[in-house]
């Protein structure tokens, strides 16, 4: 995939960019190691205020950086600029909480000291993908810049300007040249990279098929990975449940990041008794939405990122049909207009053994199911190969405890949308991936657990 910013409400291509050659990535790896001798020295106290000057960066600046994001990925401009409030968030977050994190933890054992230290472990990979362009490299890199870890990023070769930016912003607020790089290069020069002695370990959020490249590779190498990969998450409706919140809630989970999103609502799953109605309230939905220029800021659906991931989308309708399923509402592409629009689609009355019943579709398309009760739901919502996310609607307490103890996610919401939020752990089970962003589990991913004994 060729590195470039094309837009993808016109699919026009704005700037290319030559991919780095191997000497260019081994400087910037070279720096990237001496850098971090002496970043590791520094305190909590001058990370965190440099940390904090990103923040300020991207509160004066939100403007400018929601606009690099809607052109390179189609998002709409009022989510773009809701993403870079919440990067400068996750900043001020682990700058504050980081210290108390990381702090030494005295454990009593037979020595008359013994503590856990938690120390950095040098050059981190971010593999991050380009729905989320800059949440999810700052979801990385203020954990690990606090830790007194070094990043290097590559980005998904449809956002290179995001990746530029955001090296910049860490630069500009203070961070030593080398403390955090962008490495414009192609997937297949990552290889490489995680071969090297000096790259300690790897995060990569993304597909299944990039996740288990990146893992085989830092495997042979014996090197840690966090892996944050699809989902096709559940969105259970029961009978109790406020069904007119649950369906509002349930399109905007569904149409985040125009349908672009790890832990949107992919399967509606609705208990028979009130699925008339929750189909119908659905449709009226989806027929209400507006969708156009992203830069609008009436439009509630823009484009989808690029023009493989709309046909690729499209063919996933076409074998749902193929397979049994029905098309309730939208179904094709829009072509009287340039750009990767994709109608608001609902498909029902997927054969439950079908492929498409176990797929992740990556776009506005939601899939309605039909369950009796409440063993039917945790049945159906298990019946997935991911387990990222879960959203669950029940005014029942006994329901809630069991959605709760038997729905295999890395996340249950009760009652709303599932999101990610620097305050609580985030990250999947079975082939969602493994380990966690966020929160203080998160910033414990790539640092030394160090036990420490003295006599
Ligand atoms: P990819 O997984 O291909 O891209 C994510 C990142 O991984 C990019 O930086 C990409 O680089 C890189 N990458 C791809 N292949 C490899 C590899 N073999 N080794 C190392 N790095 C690699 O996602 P796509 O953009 O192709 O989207 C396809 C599907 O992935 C979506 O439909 C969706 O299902 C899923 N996805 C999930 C996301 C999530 O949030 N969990 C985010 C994005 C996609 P490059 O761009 O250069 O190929």
């Amino acid at each position: 995939m060729a590195i470039a910013t094309i837009n993808p409400s016109t699919g026009e291509t704005l700037k290319t960019f030559s991919p780095l050659t191997d000497d260019q990535i081994e400087s910037k790896l070279a720096l990237a190691e001496s850098t971090y001798q002496e970043y590791r020295q520094t305190t909590f106290t001058r990370r965190g205020e440099w940390l904090n000057k990103a923040a300020d960066i991207l509160e004066k600046d939100t403007a400018k950086f929601a606009q690099i994001m809607t052109t390179e990925m189609g998002k709409t401009y009022q989510s773009a600029i809701a993403e870079v409030k919440k990067c400068a968030l996750v900043c001020r977050f682990y700058a504050k909480q980081a210290p108390e994190f990381l702090a030494n933890l005295s454990l009593e054992s037979d020595a008359s000291h013994s503590y856990v230290a938690y120390q950095p472990l040098g050059i981190i990979l971010a593999v991050m993908p380009w729905n989320f362009p800059f949440w999810q490299v700052f979801r990385f890199a203020a954990p690990a810049l606090m830790a007194g870890n070094v990043g290097i990023l590559k980005h998904a070769s449809n956002v290179p300007q995001c990746a530029l930016a955001i090296a910049d912003i860490l630069t500009q607020a203070g961070f030593p040249e080398g403390a955090f790089q962008t490495l414009l290069i192609g997937a297949s020069q990552v290889k490489a990279i995680v071969e090297d002695d000096r790259v300690k370990a790897a995060t990569l959020t993304g597909s299944e098929p990039a996740g288990m490249a990146l893992a085989s590779v830092a495997g042979q190498q014996i090197k840690k990975v966090v892996l944050e990969l699809g989902g096709s998450d559940p969105f259970i409706v029961l009978a109790s449940a406020d069904l007119e919140e649950a369906v509002d809630i349930g399109v905007k989970a569904r149409m985040l990041n125009n349908g672009q999103s790890c832990i949107a609502a992919k399967r509606f799953i609705v208990q028979d008794i009130i699925a008339d109605r929750f189909e119908s309230l659905l449709i009226a939905k989806f027929q209400e939405l507006t969708i156009g220029d992203p830069m609008d800021e009436n439009t509630d659906i823009g484009p989808l990122a690029t023009s493989t991931i709309r046909s690729e989308l499209d063919q996933q309708v076409k074998n749902a049909v193929a397979q049994g399923a029905k098309i309730l509402i939208g179904g094709e592409p829009i072509t009287d207009r340039p750009g990767n629009y994709y109608q608001p689609t609902i498909l029902k009355d997927i054969p439950l053994n079908s492929p498409t019943a176990q797929e992740e579709f990556f776009g506005p398309v939601a899939l309605l199911f039909r369950v009796k009760d409440l063993d039917g739901a945790i049945a159906l919502a298990n019946n997935i190969p991911f387990g990222l996310g879960a959203s669950a609607w029940t005014s029942n307490p006994e329901e809630s405890d069991r959605l709760i103890n038997e729905i295999e996610a890395g996340a249950v919401f009760i009652n709303g949308m599932v999101k990610s939020d620097p305050r609580l752990p985030f990250g999947g089970i079975k082939r969602s991936g493994y380990g966690r962003e966020l929160s203080s589990q998160g910033i414990h991913e790539f640092v030394n657990i160090k036990t420490v004994w003295i006599k």
